[in-house]
């Protein structure tokens, strides 16, 4: 069982699964590498003066795999609540069981209709760092503002939901800052 099941790998989900697998908690994303950011070319992004969403893209996620998220090319059918937690179908018809979800499905928020959360074409309204009504789903990234939209928000709506989540799972507020090493 992940401890946490993603499902969306744009900067959202991606950067939600880079902080989370980093501070070495077990985290699968399930996505279809179909994020608008292949159409993008990046001059607003803070750090980065000029990139394509494609090399973004590419390097987000070798960035993600390195610190050892699973990431699989896999869309999901179903996201099921059950008392322990969730069950997220797969595509092949797989089910995998998680204790969290975050969803980072961008425009097309078909799971979080399903889960009850919003209607068709309609934002996600979301509390502190994309928690939901559903105790354990968060919902971060484009599905939450769907007209207002840019790589960076989703970014970092991903990164606060999975410090929430290391600091739900540590019992203490986890910040994961890194300092320079000592010469
Ligand atoms: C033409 C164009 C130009 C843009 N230019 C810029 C720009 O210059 N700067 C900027 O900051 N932003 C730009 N954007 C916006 C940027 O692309 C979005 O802000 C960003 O992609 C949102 O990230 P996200 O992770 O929230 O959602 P998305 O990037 O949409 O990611 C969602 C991902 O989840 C996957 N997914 C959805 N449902 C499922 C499912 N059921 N199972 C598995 N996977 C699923 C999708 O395939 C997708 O890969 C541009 C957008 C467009 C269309």
């Amino acid at each position: 069982m992940s401890k946490t099941i993603i499902i969306g790998d744009g900067p959202a989900g991606l950067s939600a699964a880079l902080l989370l697998a980093k501070l070495e908690l077990d985290v699968t994303v399930f996505g279809i590498d179909k994020t608008s950011m292949h159409a993008a070319m990046l001059y607003n992004y803070l750090g980065i003066p000029e990139m394509t969403g494609s090399e973004y893209q590419k390097i987000a996620r070798q960035q993600v795999a390195n610190f050892g998220a699973d990431l699989q090319n896999k869309r999901v059918t179903d996201v099921e609540k059950t008392d322990s937690g969730f069950v997220v179908t797969t595509e092949d018809g797989e089910q995998h069981e998680s204790k969290y979800v975050v969803l980072a499905e961008g425009k097309g928020v078909k799971l979080s209709v399903g889960l009850g959360l919003t209607d068709a074409g309609q934002d996600v309204a979301v509390a502190h760092a994309g928690r939901t009504r559903i105790d354990g789903l968060y919902v971060v990234g484009r599905s939450t503002n769907i007209k207002r939209t840019l790589a960076i928000i989703s970014a970092g709506q991903g990164a606060a939901a999975a410090i929430d989540i290391a600091s739900t799972e540590f019992g203490r507020d986890v910040n994961d800052f890194d300092s320079m090493p000592k010469k």
